[in-house]
């Protein structure tokens, strides 16, 4: 069934609300965006800049690109979601949070490039078909270094998400609920892994 631009904008407001809710996107971090439908593979809609997801509206919602005058800037990480569409197409939604268990969990196995939760937990398998998740150097937040980095880490990695060092993770699915239980899913090991390892074992990945 073909998908309306208002759907698209309201599943995003819901979603925004919802892991603002969940504190995976604190203060006015985090960003939500959706694959435009019939305009083209790397056009999106893409929750604001400046805005909290806790509080955000139909209105903080724009395109990307924008292709004239608007008043409202798309997020500063609208270049990420650029990249990560551009080489995942099987991505109809992109969600950018700033959960703290996930960036522990980087830190946790710094400097490895992916990881790993010890547990096998059922809804992670479903999550990272290996059971590794990518993990993306640090690199400063909304830039093209970023963008490109996620971008080689999405290639290479069969999961549903990528963790980003330092700054938080970011995910994927075939609509903004499905990105929004991934990124729930991702936390969720993330926080198990990290209270049953001890701070003293977390170098282990
Ligand atoms: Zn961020």
């Amino acid at each position: 069934m073909q998908r309306h631009h208002d759907d698209d904008v309201s599943e995003i407001v819901e979603v925004a609300r919802r892991a603002y809710g969940h504190r995976l996107a604190p203060g006015t971090s985090g960003n939500v965006s959706v694959r435009s439908h019939g305009d083209g593979d790397n056009q999106f809609l893409i929750s604001a800049s400046g805005t909290s997801l806790g509080y955000l509206q139909p209105q903080d919602v724009v395109p990307f690109p924008s292709g004239g005058m608007q008043d409202r800037q798309p997020s500063s990480e609208v270049q990420l979601h650029a990249a990560l569409y551009r080489v995942l197409p099987r991505a109809k939604a992109l969600l950018h949070y700033h959960g703290t268990w996930t960036i522990l969990a980087a830190e946790a196995c710094a400097p490895e490039k992916q990881w790993r939760p010890s547990l096998a937990l059922p809804e992670f398998a479903a999550f990272a078909a290996e059971s590794a998740v990518g993990v993306v150097s640090a690199f400063p937040a909304g830039s093209c270094e970023l963008a490109r980095e996620a971008a080689s880490c999405a290639r290479q990695f069969g999961a549903w998400g990528l963790i980003l060092r330092g700054h938080g993770g970011i995910t994927w699915g075939q609509s903004p609920q499905q990105a929004l239980f991934h990124a729930e899913t991702l936390e969720s090991a993330a926080q198990i892994d990290y209270l049953i390892s001890g701070r003293k074992e977390i170098s282990r990945c």
